[in-house]
């Protein structure tokens, strides 16, 4: 297993350094292994954008690394450390990357390199409104995602609350979902 492998398979992290372990490492110890702190349970989120008001593809296209997100619902609950996956509304919705949250959420203005991709000039002052994080990408699938038909067919994605209930940026991930979407992409 690769770093970037062990870094998805992660299940445990640790909230004063950021450290993530896998299961394994957390049956045989609930503690940090470099600072000591009690682990706690990654959280496995979805966060959606619709193509017609963000231009993603060509933001992504350019900054590979990391995005500002507006975290309009369950902002108590995504912490630093918690899991993402990038699902596209639209004619060709589906699955384009996996990343990491890198802080708790909390009001900043979208950053001006950000803002020029919003087909919806008004959407920016959401940003003014509503708590945000950064989002850090673990792995992009943007040539080989995994289309929303291949998730209503599958025993597990097919219980996705996004494809019940579409509204919405930020929806719940189940452990379970989260690892399906793992073993799809490799
Ligand atoms: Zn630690």
């Amino acid at each position: 297993m690769n770093i970037m492998e062990q870094i998805l398979d992660a299940e445990f992290g640790c909230r004063k350094c950021g450290k993530t372990v896998l299961s394994k490492q957390y049956k045989f110890s609930r503690f940090c292994p470099d600072c000591g702190t009690l682990l706690h349970s990654l959280k496995f989120w979805i966060f959606q954008f619709n193509p017609t008001v963000y231009r993603w593809y060509d933001w992504i296209k350019k900054n590979r690394e990391s995005e500002q997100w507006l975290t309009s619902q369950h902002a108590k609950e995504i912490r630093k450390g918690d899991r993402v996956v990038i699902w596209a509304s639209g004619e060709k919705a589906g699955i384009y990357a996996l990343g990491e949250v890198l802080e708790n959420p909390s009001k900043r203005a979208l950053s001006p390199k950000q803002q020029k991709y919003w087909i919806k000039r008004e959407d920016i002052h959401k940003f003014e409104e509503k708590k945000s994080v950064i989002i850090k990408y673990l792995k992009l699938m943007i040539d080989k995602p995994i289309l929303e038909d291949v998730c209503r067919k599958d025993h597990i994605l097919k219980t996705m609350e996004i494809l019940k209930q579409p509204q919405g940026t930020n929806f719940l991930l189940t452990k379970e979902q989260w690892k399906r979407i793992l073993k799809l992409t490799r």
